[in-house]
């Protein structure tokens, strides 16, 4: 059976990417790789919209967030850390593991962010305000645009985490005022884990280099950013090269598909989930205005085990979906629908669903999800 990957990282590979994978390594310091990486460089500026330089490092998304904090900000800074879900609370840790002064404004699961509840919470401490896109546990997406308009005029450096939209979902750093834009390679971008990028604006850079307090080393911009601005751009230290030839590879993809289709295609791959899961009688876990594009969160309906809904898509449908995180264990699942997963990949996880439900003794009508988000898709087909 062929399998299909719809959990929210890592996702799928397109066959290309696993051809490069494949290949024999370069050294790092040789030109054939400082072209590649070059490519990569500037494939990332488009794939996150903006002409401000983009840091890759070998870690995953979570040392991407770090790596932010020990650059913006020195132990005793205060920052605003916008949480509602399980990975506002990760960036919170890693910010009170750095020393921070955290306010942690805590958001209720499943709602987004007020943005007027953010102004009225800056005082003239705040050095920093810290949001995630898209809370992979929830699936809610914050108004990144809406804070980033909040802090206009400020000197306050806002940093977001974008590990499970970016690729996927519209972020326009220089437009939104935003600092630093984590992500990493495997989620909409792709790629295994493995690399984390961060598009860093000027007043970042400028910040890291101020910054005297923090420790780091690894995770030096500084360093990085020198490293970037040699003829050829170049890594401080041993990168992991394949993965850097597939990120590459998998940029050029959605190059080709166009940054805003691919936005386009999450959009319409998201509405066909939650019509799809309307139609069934169930509930969306997270509140419709602020729903994400890339990831659709569902609660489990009374009486029925969110682990033989799992097992029943995998082994019959072989469709490999989520469940909950920490205290939503067992009472929701998440279906992803990012990166390499088209409309017919929806589809088919919703006739799983389905029919998984169905097995688990819950009254439905049968074709009606799929008859819905058929007609999304059809509403929402692209006119070439
Ligand atoms: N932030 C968000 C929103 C995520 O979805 C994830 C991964 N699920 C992370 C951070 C952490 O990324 P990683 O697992 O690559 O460390």
């Amino acid at each position: 059976m062929d399998m299909k990957l719809m959990t929210p990282g890592p996702t799928p590979l397109p066959p290309q990417v696993i051809d490069v994978m494949g290949r024999q390594v370069l050294h790092h310091r040789t030109k054939e790789y400082g072209e590649a990486f070059d490519r990569l460089c500037k494939g990332l500026k488009y794939v996150f919209a903006s002409d401000y330089p983009v840091i890759t490092f070998t870690a995953s998304g979570t040392g991407g967030m770090e790596a932010a904090v020990v650059n913006c900000f020195s132990p005793g800074d205060k920052v605003l850390m916008i949480s509602s879900g399980v990975f506002g609370d990760r960036f919170a840790d890693i910010c009170l593991s750095m020393g921070l002064d955290v306010d942690k404004m805590d958001v209720s699961w499943g709602k987004a962010v007020q943005p007027e509840e953010v102004k009225s919470r800056l005082n003239s401490g705040v050095k920093g305000v810290i949001l995630t896109h898209n809370e992979t546990s929830t699936g809610v997406r914050n108004d990144i645009a809406a804070v980033g308009e909040a802090l206009e005029g400020t000197d306050i450096l806002y940093v977001v985490d974008a590990v499970s939209s970016l690729g996927g979902m519209e972020v326009r750093p220089e437009e939104w005022n935003i600092d630093v834009v984590v992500t990493s390679s495997q989620k909409a971008l792709m790629c295994p884990p493995g690399l984390t990028f961060l598009c860093v604006s000027p007043r970042a850079v400028e910040a890291a280099k101020r910054n005297k307090a923090s420790f780091r080393h690894y995770w030096d911009f500084r360093k990085a950013i020198d490293f970037m601005d040699r003829e050829l751009p170049e890594t401080p230290f041993t990168p992991a090269v394949n993965l850097v030839m597939a990120s590459s590879q998998a940029i050029s993809l959605i190059m080709e598909e166009g940054i805003e289709r691919v936005w386009e295609r999450h959009s319409r791959m998201g509405e066909m989930a939650r019509e799809g899961v309307k139609a069934m009688g169930l509930s969306l876990f997270a509140e419709e205005a602020s729903a994400s594009d890339t990831l659709t969160a569902i609660r489990v309906p009374e009486g029925i085990k969110a682990s033989d809904i799992r097992k029943h898509m995998e082994q019959r449908h072989g469709i490999i979906i989520a469940g909950g995180n920490k205290s939503l264990k067992g009472k929701i699942i998440r279906i992803a629908h990012m990166g390499y997963i088209f409309e017919e990949d929806v589809l088919r996880a919703l006739n799983a669903l389905e029919d998984a439900l169905v097995s688990c003794g819950y009254g439905l009508e049968k074709g009606r999800a799929l008859e819905t988000a058929r007609q999304v898709w059809d509403m929402r087909r692209e006119k070439i």
